[in-house]
C-alpha cells in the first residue's frame, strides 16, 4: 500500500502563507500518528510572483503539480495586481482548467455549537455538499468576453462530456455519503431550464444519469428557488449539482450559512488531479497581521487526506482526514480555535495549535 504522498504547495498571496503554515504543521502530526509521510513542494503563483516575475503561475509549478499526487493551495489574487486587461490574477482558475479539475466541492455543515445565521429548530442538522462544475460554463468565458462602445458578451459553455462526468461525481459522491450514513442518497440539478437552452440540455444529461441509479433519488431546482431552500430548509439537502457561476455564487451562501468564509473548505477534482483549498480569497485587508482564520484551510487539508486515502485505497489515510475533521469541530466547540471572523480573540497560530492539542487526544 502506498504510503508516501506528494504534495505540490502553493502558499499564494495575502493571508495564504499564514494559514498554510499551520496547516503543513497539522498535517504532518496527523501523517506521523498514522505512519504514512507526506513530501511537500512549496511552488510560487499568483499575484506576488506575477508581480515580481512577470508570469503568474510558472511553468516548473504547474509540472511539480501534474507530477504531485495532490495539491494544496491557499489563496491568490490581489485586487491590486491585474492583467492588462483589468482581470485579477488567478492561476487557480488555470490550474482548474489545465487539469480537468472539472468538480468543484464545497461541503456545508454545521457542528454542533458551531455559529450559524440560521436559527434551526434543534433537532435539525446541516450536512450537505455542493458540486460546482469548474471549468466550463460562463467562466468558459473568462478572458474571451467581447467589449464594444456599446455592448458586451460573454458565452456560456455546457458540453456533453463534461457534464457526463460532473453527474456521475454527483451521484457516486451520493452513494458514498449514503454508505458512511452522512447522507440520504438523493441529488439535485440546481439549473435555470426554464429560461435557457443550455440548462435543458444540461438536465438532460442529469436526468440520463440519474435513471442508472435506482438506488439513489434525484430532482431539480432552478438556481433562484435554491437560494430559498438553503436558507429555509437547508437540513433537506445532500447532493448539489450546478454550473460554474451558479455554483460561485451558491458557495458564497453555503460558506455565510456555516458562520463565514473562514471556515469553509473546497476542493476541484479530476479524474487524475485535485486541489484542495479553501472557499475564500487572500483577504488582503487582515494580511500581515496573524488574525486570519485557519480553519478553512485547515479543512481542505483534511479533505485531501480523505480523497488520498479513497483514491489509494489507503484507509490509514482516509482515517487522519477523518481525525483532523474532528479535532477541527472540537477546537470549534471549545471556542480555542475561534478567531476574529467568528467573534473570537485566537491568532491564527493559537487557533492551528489548539487544533493540534485536540488532535493529539483523537490520536491517543
Ligand atoms: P476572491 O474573489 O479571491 O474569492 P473575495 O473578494 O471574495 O476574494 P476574500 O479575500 O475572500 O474576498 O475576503 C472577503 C472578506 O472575508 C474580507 O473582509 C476578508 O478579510 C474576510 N476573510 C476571508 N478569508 C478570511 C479568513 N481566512 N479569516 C478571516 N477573514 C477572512
Amino acid at each position: 500500500m502506498k504510503s508516501t504522498f506528494d504534495i505540490a504547495v502553493f502558499d499564494g498571496d495575502g493571508i495564504g502563507p499564514e494559514i498554510m503554515k499551520p496547516t503543513i504543521d497539522l498535517l504532518e502530526r496527523v501523517a506521523q500518528q498514522n505512519q504514512f509521510q507526506l513530501r511537500f513542494d512549496v511552488v510560487p503563483a499568483g499575484a506576488g510572483h506575477f508581480s515580481r516575475t512577470g508570469e503568474s503561475l510558472p511553468s516548473r509549478s504547474l509540472d511539480v503539480a501534474r507530477d504531485a499526487d495532490a495539491i494544496l493551495l491557499s489563496a491568490m489574487g490581489l485586487p491590486a495586481v491585474r492583467y492588462p486587461d483589468g482581470t485579477e490574477i488567478s492561476p487557480q482558475i488555470e490550474l482548474r482548467k489545465e487539469l480537468d479539475l472539472f468538480a468543484g466541492v464545497r461541503p456545508v455543515t454545521l457542528a454542533p455549537g458551531q455559529a450559524t445565521p440560521l436559527k434551526l429548530p434543534p433537532d435539525r442538522r446541516i450536512d450537505f455538499v455542493l458540486v460546482r462544475e469548474s471549468t466550463e460554463g460562463l467562466f468558459w468565458s473568462q478572458g474571451k468576453g467581447e467589449v464594444t462602445q456599446d455592448e458586451a458578451r460573454e458565452t456560456l459553455v455546457i458540453t456533453r462530456e463534461t457534464s457526463e462526468k460532473l453527474f456521475r461525481f454527483a451521484f457516486n459522491l451520493a452513494q458514498r455519503r449514503r454508505q458512511s450514513g452522512r447522507g440520504r442518497g438523493h441529488v439535485t440539478c440546481v439549473d435555470k431550464a426554464n429560461v435557457f437552452r443550455a440548462f435543458a440540455f444540461f438536465r438532460g444529461l442529469f436526468d440520463a444519469e440519474a435513471d442508472r441509479h435506482s438506488e439513489l433519488t434525484a430532482d431539480h431546482v432552478y438556481v433562484d428557488a435554491m437560494t430559498l431552500w438553503m436558507v429555509q430548509k437547508p437540513w433537506l439537502l445532500d447532493v448539489l449539482v450546478t454550473e460554474n457561476m451558479f455554483g460561485d455564487i451558491l458557495s458564497d451562501l453555503g460558506a455565510a450559512l456555516m458562520g463565514g468564509l473562514g471556515i469553509a473548505p473546497s476542493a476541484d477534482i479530476g479524474e487524475n488531479h485535485a486541489v484542495f483549498q479553501p472557499c475564500h480569497g487572500s483577504a488582503p485587508d487582515i494580511a500581515g497581521q496573524g488574525t486570519a482564520n485557519p480553519i478553512a484551510m485547515i479543512l481542505s487539508a483534511a479533505m485531501m487526506l480523505e480523497w488520498l486515502g479513497q483514491t489509494h485505497d489507503a484507509p490509514k489515510v482516509e482515517q487522519a482526514g477523518e481525525s483532523l475533521r474532528q479535532a477541527v469541530e472540537s477546537a470549534m466547540a471549545s471556542g480555542q480555535a475561534l478567531t476574529r471572523d467568528l467573534g473570537g480573540e485566537a491568532t491564527t497560530e493559537q487557533a492551528g495549535a489548539a487544533v493540534a492539542k485536540l488532535l493529539d487526544g483523537v490520536a491517543a
